[in-house]
């Protein structure tokens, strides 16, 4: 199944992100992972390649797109980026062996040396070889461009190289999601756009996250956790809930698509997906 074809008119397409285990973790628990959220029935499931560094390479992350699409009958999306981009032919070719449809071409967070340098030259190399393409966008601008109008005028590359549909970077103000909207639409940026979110579960993991991909925290978020503290149950129920209702509002609004960054933790997604009102056929 192509990604594409999930997005339609007055429905939300609502999908979960997942990475593989890092060199030495436990491939069985992406697995039973992977089988909870099954049970959610999302429109498809992503699978991250590399992303932190440390992980297994593109065989696992290949694999696990194959499991969530052969064994468990849903949609799935395969991570690639341009780091290692001298082995992007084989790679592509055993996505391609393995019956996967469809592949996110993502730059990486480091160039790669000797290798592609954005992801639209990556979106060039592999489009016209059957496969449904996907790319990065950012609400606020990526983090090494200083002008979101730049970064708008980047992202209209990567779907004029033949990007069809477009995952957002996490944000916490939707305001900022939908300013970018309009600024991508009057733009010429017509492929659909879903909304990634990702709820807070800590302190430090919000900051990790924010130090890495500049997204900005609003006042709201830096409250809660004042109010809840550093980590704990009740700071995770209170993360959960704000993404929610970001969701809320968001699909209220029409969005094409949200995509939940579940860390791996199946929870976050049951919760959102059972308490969300919206339409989804
Ligand atoms: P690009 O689109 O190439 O953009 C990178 C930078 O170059 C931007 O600043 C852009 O404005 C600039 N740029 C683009 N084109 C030009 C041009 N023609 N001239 C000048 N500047 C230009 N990383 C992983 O390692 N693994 C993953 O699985 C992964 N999954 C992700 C999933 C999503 C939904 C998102 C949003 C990000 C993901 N990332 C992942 C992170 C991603 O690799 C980084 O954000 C990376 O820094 C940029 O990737 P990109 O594909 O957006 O790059």
């Amino acid at each position: 199944m192509k990604i594409i074809d999930l997005y339609k008119p007055n429905k939300t397409v609502i999908s979960f992100e997942i990475f593989p285990p890092k060199k030495d973790g436990d491939i069985d628990t992406v697995y039973r992972t992977m089988s909870e959220l099954k049970v959610l029935a999302p429109d498809f499931i992503s699978v991250t390649f590399g992303a932190g560094g440390k992980t297994r390479g593109s065989s696992v992350t290949t694999e696990i797109v194959r499991q969530i699409q052969d064994k468990h009958g849903v949609p799935s999306l395969a991570h690639l980026t341009c780091c290692g981009s001298e082995n992007i032919s084989e790679i592509v070719l055993e996505l391609k062996l393995k019956g996967i449809e469809n592949i996110l071409a993502l730059r990486g967070d480091e160039v790669a040396s000797g290798g592609f340098q954005y992801a639209k030259d990556l979106i060039a190399a592999i489009s016209g070889r059957g496969f449904c393409i996907g790319a990065a966008a950012y609400p606020e601008g990526h983090i090494a461009c200083d002008d979101l109008e730049k970064d708008i005028v980047h992202l209209k590359q990567k779907q004029d190289a033949g990007a069809e549909f477009f995952i957002t970077q996490l944000f916490f103000d939707n305001a900022l999601f939908y300013n970018f909207l309009e600024k991508a639409r009057a733009a010429g940026i017509k492929a659909p756009i879903s909304a990634g979110l990702m709820p807070i579960l800590s302190k430090a993991q919000i900051a990790r996250m924010i130090f890495m991909c500049g997204a900005s925290l609003p006042s709201p978020i830096i409250k809660l956790i004042n109010r809840y503290g550093d980590e704990g149950e009740s700071l995770v129920k209170a993360g959960i809930e704000y993404s929610l209702n970001q969701m809320q509002n968001l699909c209220d609004n029409g969005v094409e698509g949200i995509h939940i960054y579940t860390m791996n933790k199946p929870f976050i997604a049951e919760y959102c997906v059972k308490n969300l009102r919206v339409k989804r056929v």
